[in-house]
């Protein structure tokens, strides 16, 4: 039997609390689909730094070179704020996925039929939405030279190469391959330089996938479009910052942070996490709704494993959940048959799971 190495970085906060039930449903797509984990467990975040003094230990990057997939839960919290900015929980994080060369982050948005009453737009704008931002996560002005700050100034620089954009454009375009072959690719190119540049390369990629749709648009209007009419988009390919304010923003469409899967996937091993960050205000309450970190299970299976059957049954278990009226806190006003727990909620969809094999 096949068995798959998963590194686990649960992190802090909610982290650990969502990565347990998205095991358990690994757990049991895997006894039904022949297959099977081995997990290794590893540091990352306030509690890495609590447990070692750095927020990102080396064996943390060796464990998860040595797996086939990396499933991650949240980090950060307000202990760790004051710390110097390269012992924070952030620049883990952010060295983390350097480390690993992971430059592109594929965000799906979408809105379940049983939640349109959940997102804060009309269900009219948001039945339907099915999206997916592509973006890319290792370059842009978060990690741009120069930068620094003395008492009056603060500065960053946006700088994208030409492999750089190619990479990531080419990501976009494969996904566009698989879903409804449009690509919008946001940038500010009539403001910026490296946007002309990222609007010309993205230009010249799309040559190479005549199917594929490409439209480009500015980054404010896409701001605006994506609240007025989001069902106009398929992929949506940025760069680092642009996707990083969008993708929160397209998470708004569906009406929960905590229904929000990500793949952070590169060279080498990926990276499956949700989007939402380690919330504090709710950890250790068993409220967290922990769908977005079992869909990046899914993801995981899609994208890293091929497991294809595997992560249509883990969506399809998600869809039932849902459909069946099972909430936790954060949806429990839209149309909640039954308020459940974080384990709650994990045990009902690993349960679909298990009767989806017949
Ligand atoms: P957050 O995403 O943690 O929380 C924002 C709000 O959404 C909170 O009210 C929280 O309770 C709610 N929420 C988040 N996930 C939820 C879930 N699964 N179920 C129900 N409700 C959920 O963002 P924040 O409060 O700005 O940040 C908290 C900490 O997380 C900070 O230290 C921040 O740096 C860190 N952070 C980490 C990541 C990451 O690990 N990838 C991402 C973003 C923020």
């Amino acid at each position: 039997m096949k068995t798959y190495k998963i590194a686990l970085i649960k992190g802090d906060g909610i982290g650990p609390e969502i990565i347990d039930e998205a095991v358990k449903v690994l757990d049991a797509v895997a006894s039904c689909c022949n297959f099977d984990f081995s997990y290794e467990e590893a540091l990352m975040g306030g509690c890495a730094y609590d447990a070692t003094g750095d927020p990102l230990p080396q064996e943390t990057i060796t464990i998860s070179l040595n797996s086939d997939a990396v499933l991650f839960g949240a980090i950060g919290g307000e202990k760790w704020d004051k710390l110097p900015r390269e012992k924070r929980p952030e620049s883990g994080l952010l060295r983390f996925r350097k480390e690993l060369g992971v430059y592109a982050n594929l965000r799906p948005a979408v809105v379940y039929d049983e939640l349109v009453n959940a997102s804060s737009l009309k269900p009219e704008i948001v039945r339907g939405v099915d999206l997916m931002v592509v973006r890319e996560l290792i370059g842009g002005i978060y990690f741009g030279e120069p930068k620094g700050r003395d008492e009056n100034r603060g500065w960053n620089t946006m700088v994208y190469t030409r492999p750089e954009i190619e990479r990531i454009a080419h990501q976009a375009f494969k996904i566009a391959m698989t879903r409804s072959k449009r690509v919008c690719s946001i940038d500010k190119a009539n403001v910026l330089d490296v946007s002309q540049l990222w609007r010309d390369v993205v230009t010249e990629i799309a040559q190479q996938y005549p199917e594929v749709e490409l439209s480009h648009m500015y980054v404010d209007n896409a701001a605006m479009q994506l609240i007025r009419d989001p069902k106009q988009f398929d992929v949506m390919l940025t760069g680092n910052i642009f996707g990083d304010i969008l993708s929160d923003e397209a998470s708004m469409l569906s009406g929960s942070i905590g229904l929000l899967p990500s793949a952070s996937v590169g060279a080498k091993i990926g990276v499956y996490e949700p989007i939402h960050g380690s919330a504090p205000d709710i950890a250790g309450q068993g409220i967290a709704n922990p769908i977005a970190t079992i869909s990046s299970a899914s993801m995981m299976l899609r994208y890293a494993l091929g497991e294809t059957a595997a992560a249509d049954k883990i969506d399809a278990a998600v869809k039932r959940a849902l459909k069946e009226g099972y909430r936790t806190q954060d949806l429990a006003k839209f149309d909640a048959k039954e308020v459940c727990s974080t384990s709650e909620m994990g045990s009902i969809i690993a349960n679909y799971v298990a009767k989806c094999k017949h």
